[in-house]
């Protein structure tokens, strides 16, 4: 294993940045190549040079200091420094993963080159969208394969070096001294990601990472019937891998508006219609609106306040299917607050008809009894 970064300058784990600072100058002008002509100080000017790199730079420190070793800490991505590569804008795990070698956080043993991330995008459409569904162009920034290695990250036509960390085998091998004996472990190269080579000439463009940032356009189809809250996954369209490796995916989070008119249940649609009290008592054709146009609906005689009437295959398009849910009519019934003295007369001779009885004497029966 790599020698501890805070050991190679004398120093103990956590020492803060002053002593950082001192232990690297006081062991640098000791080791220095040009004043100490001693076997060996060559490399130990090397191993300080390193770690200073790496402690005097808060985000990798903290890098390391929570992640415990670094293998591509000569900087090395397949041949260039990615530190001075103009990525400037690069982004947290980026920078990680190049500084890394490519393990990235979720270092789980996985080896070779990263697959893309997934972008997730929200989009809110109309209740109308959601029944017809929508054609919608998605703009936003993210890796996609470099255009002039088209995503492999070396120079078109030129090979590959056997990788110096791991002469090739994509492992290191490790022995450390314990009260129990020596402990031999292995683990990925991080100096090739396990790939056990790395690129003679990497791509200009990409500096070696097989892709480049751009604004990406993609038009995606939301289906006709799509949930409120659905998740919809357009797999291969986030963002490309490194060096080939597979693109993420585009996840696309919708949220449907809710209708003035309407209300969706399952692939149902449910609204309301008033009627008249004398409608609904006499029986009458309604003009029913639906999402897919107006409908008439027969109202028989005697039809009650809440009761609902079904409209056949006129409700959401069913997702991956042809058929339509149903549209459901609640009927909500309209009792005129006041009537006309003719009205009401007609009104109380058919309540006496009937025999009605009522209490409220200041009412219809001041009249009839008075
Ligand atoms: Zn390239
Ligand atoms: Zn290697």
């Amino acid at each position: 294993m790599a020698k501890d970064l805070y050991e190679s300058l004398g120093l103990k784990k956590g020492a803060s940045e002053t002593e950082i600072k001192k232990a690297y100058r006081k062991l640098a002008a000791k080791y220095h190549p040009d004043v100490n002509k001693d076997k060996g100080s060559d490399e130990k000017f090397k191993e300080l040079s390193a770690a200073y790199e790496v402690l005097s730079d808060p985000q990798k420190k903290s890098q390391y200091d929570q992640f415990g070793h670094v293998g591509g800490q000569d900087g090395s991505y397949g041949g260039g420094n990615p530190f001075s590569g103009g990525f400037g804008g690069e982004d947290y795990e980026d920078i990680f993963s190049s500084f890394f070698g490519g393990g990235g956080r979720k270092s789980s043993g996985r080896r070779g080159p990263k697959r893309g991330r997934d972008i997730e995008v929200s989009m809110t459409i109309s209740f109308m969208d959601s029944v017809s569904g929508i054609k919608k162009t998605i703009k936003f920034s993210a890796y996609e394969k470099c255009s002039s290695c088209e995503g492999e990250g070396k120079e078109p036509g030129t090979g590959y070096d056997t990788c110096s960390s791991c002469h090739g085998t994509g492992q290191i091998l490790q022995q450390q001294q314990t009260p129990f004996g020596v402990i031999q472990t292995q683990s990925t190269c991080h100096s090739c990601s396990g790939e056990g080579k790395k690129f003679k000439n990497p791509c200009k463009t990409c500096f070696g990472k097989g892709r480049e940032k751009k604004e990406q356009n993609i038009e995606v189809n939301i289906p006709a019937g799509v949930f409120d809250g659905a998740l919809l996954r357009i797999s291969g369209k986030g963002e490309a891998g490194e060096k080939g490796a597979p693109s993420g995916d585009l996840l696309l989070h919708i949220s449907v508006k809710s209708s003035p008119s309407f209300t969706r249940d399952e692939d149902d649609i449910h609204s309301t219609i008033d009627l008249h009290v004398l409608q609904a008592m006499l029986g009458t054709e309604a003009k029913v609106k639906t999402v897919h146009g107006t409908s008439k609906i027969k109202i028989p005689a005697g039809t009650n306040h809440g009761q609902t009437f079904k409209i056949k295959g006129k409700g959401m398009p069913k997702l991956r299917s042809n058929s339509k849910g149903n549209h459901i009519v609640h009927v909500s019934l309209d009792v005129p607050k006041s009537l006309s003295d003719k009205n009401r007369e007609k009104l109380e001779e058919i309540a006496k008809d009937l025999n009605l009885e009522f209490s409220n004497k200041e009412g219809l029966f001041k009249k009839i009894f008075g």
